[in-house]
């Protein structure tokens, strides 16, 4: 298993929606997220804080909590072997022929509904969890200030709540 490299102390979930590559039916398609205050690093370089919110693409590994709320925050996103990366990611399934949708098409394609550097307007429902959060995953940042104002609308982390109030 992949070293961590991401690490935060919430995580969220946006809920969007694609056409199936192979049934062409609609959708409903999840990727996680985390937003500052959060660390990251690539390899072995050292820790950075994140300064953006970031998109995770091609998660190998996560925590047993993250895992056990999985099914009910993000439906057929699970485990699953990918031949476009060559080892097993966390990746959508077509609710109707259970087709593999990776994150290429979700995230990172010229038409990917939940693209970092574009608007969200493919999203449509942010989740936030307040659990601590590990991965292993490739972060993008999301350059898009349409993100940020979903962040917004989400509220502060429980961490800046908790501080706010101290
Ligand atoms: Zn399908």
């Amino acid at each position: 298993m992949p070293p961590v490299n991401v690490r935060a102390s919430s995580f969220f979930v946006v809920a969007g929606a694609c056409r199936c590559w192979h049934c062409g039916h609609e959708t409903d398609v999840y990727v996680l997220g985390v937003d500052p205050p959060f660390t990251r690093r690539n390899t072995v370089d050292p820790w950075q804080d994140g300064t953006r919110p970031a998109i995770l693409a091609y998660i190998e590994r996560l925590t047993d909590s993250v895992l056990n709320r999985l099914p009910q925050l993000a439906p057929r996103y699970f485990c699953d072997s990918s031949k476009w990366h060559q080892r097993p990611y966390w990746l959508n399934h077509c609710r109707h022929c259970a087709a593999k949708i990776g994150d290429f098409e979700i995230i990172e394609a010229a038409w990917a509904p939940l693209h970092p550097s574009r608007n969200p307007s493919g999203a449509s429902e942010f989740t936030r969890i307040d659990e601590p959060f590990e991965a292993a995953a490739v972060a993008h940042l999301c350059q898009d200030k349409g993100w940020d104002n979903m962040f917004a609308r989400l509220g502060p982390q429980d961490t800046n709540k908790q501080r706010s109030e101290a």
